[in-house]
């Protein structure tokens, strides 16, 4: 059975050129780049190299990339690097639809005193600068803002909202890890202090990101140890990682528009036929500000791990809005702050789209979730009553 992948916000899949470009790190030339040999020494050129196609899709400078082993560590990173270098504040400001990287760290951070405002989003999972504004106290150490959603892809005004945290003299970080690669960044044009970003949801392996750190900010490392990337991150380096990294970094700079132009139109043609043939459907996030990989359908009255499971058995890969958590399905955080009634955040389908889907996957996707969505309602208590409410008016 062909598998049809559109769980692209999960992880991806390694591109080919990426991966040559890493192979000959594993067994050829493996030494340590902190050598003084040339052997090992050999590999810091190549480490400099992925530095630099970083920081040119990022518009940042070299110097200012750190690279690290996740997005969950480059967003814990920069927020203990702020509580660390403002020691005297202790109030942490981020949104209710961040991702556990941040939102769980800050819980934890909760419990050792440390204040944590968590601001809404509307219906639309759109953020209120408003809001951020209101928030702000003499004792705020850092705001961190995801620049786009993984549940609904909402791209949020991060670059206004740095603006307006920087004029108050707060540090900004933004959780950039699924806005990368698929929306053009440029650090030039922005306050943004510090950035996260994951590797595996660009192309690259798992195990290697990057935290960006405008050059200037203070900053206090999350792992110390050797002298390696500059005393900002100990650790001998992934280099294979790295490498591969940059590679795929600079795979994303050369085709960001034209790619995310077809991976939009199918997108597109997905979430429009869907909507088109399947009744009480909805989408779920700001369609104006979305990435354009991704949508997040809502079937009312279906449970989305049973639709999961009957795409599963057609090898559709997607992912769902609810999760069970001991025993019973909750829907997500993000669709609950946003407000989703339960009806529809239960039956909830976030379909994320690559540059290697093709039209042909798209339009068997758009044949088989019909059946799938009508077999389940058949089985639904909920679906004959509100069909039968609807009958009675
Ligand atoms: N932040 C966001 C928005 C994500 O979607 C993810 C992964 O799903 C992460 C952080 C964590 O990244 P990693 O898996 O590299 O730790």
């Amino acid at each position: 059975m062909k598998t049809i992948y559109l769980d692209n916000n999960a992880t991806t899949k390694v591109a080919d050129e990426v991966l040559e470009a890493m192979l000959p790190y594993f067994n050829q030339f493996y030494g340590n780049p902190s050598s003084m040999h040339t052997f090992g020494g050999q590999i810091g050129q190549r480490i400099r190299d992925a530095r630099e196609q970083v920081a040119a899709l990022l518009g940042a400078l070299p110097e200012e990339i750190v690279f690290t082993s996740c997005g969950t560590e480059s967003d814990n990173t920069a927020i203990y690097s702020a509580l660390l270098t403002r020691p005297d504040k202790k109030h942490i400001v981020i949104s209710r639809v961040e991702h556990p990287a941040v939102r769980a760290l800050c819980t934890h951070l909760s419990a050792q005193g440390y204040k944590i405002t968590e601001l809404p989003v509307d219906k639309n999972g759109m953020l209120d600068l408003e809001h951020l504004e209101k928030s702000l106290t003499p004792d705020t150490a850092i705001v961190s803002l995801m620049w786009a959603n993984n549940e609904t892809g909402v791209i949020f005004p991060v670059e206004e909202a740095a603006k307006l945290t920087h004029d108050k003299g707060v540090l900004f970080h933004t959780d950039a890890v699924q806005a990368v690669g698929k929306i053009p960044i440029n650090m030039k044009n922005n306050v943004i202090d510090m950035l996260s970003i994951s590797g595996h949801k660009l192309h690259a392996p798992k195990g290697i990101g990057v935290l960006y750190i405008r050059r200037g900010t203070k900053f206090s490392p999350f792992l110390i140890g050797g002298h390696q990337e500059k005393g900002r991150r100990g650790g001998t380096e992934n280099t294979a990682g790295i490498i591969g990294l940059g590679r795929a970094c600079q795979l994303a700079a050369n085709h960001i528009l034209t790619e995310n132009v077809h991976v939009k139109q199918l997108r597109d043609k997905l979430e429009r036929e869907l909507l088109k043939k399947i009744p009480q459907s909805r989408v779920n996030g700001d369609i104006q500000n979305r990435l354009p990989n991704t949508t997040n359908i809502s079937f009312e009255y279906v449970e989305g791990e049973a639709i999961l499971l009957l795409m599963n058995e057609l090898g559709i890969c997607a992912s769902s809005g609810s999760a069970c958590t001991s025993g019973s399905l909750q829907p997500s955080h993000v669709l609950r702050a946003m407000g989703v009634p339960f009806t529809m955040a239960h039956g909830s389908i976030r379909f994320s789209l690559s540059v290697y889907n093709t039209e042909e996957e798209v339009d068997f996707v758009i044949e088989k979730m019909p059946p799938i969505i009508e077999r389940l309602r058949g089985m639904s208590p909920f679906w004959s009553q509100a069909q039968q409410a609807c009958t009675n008016q």
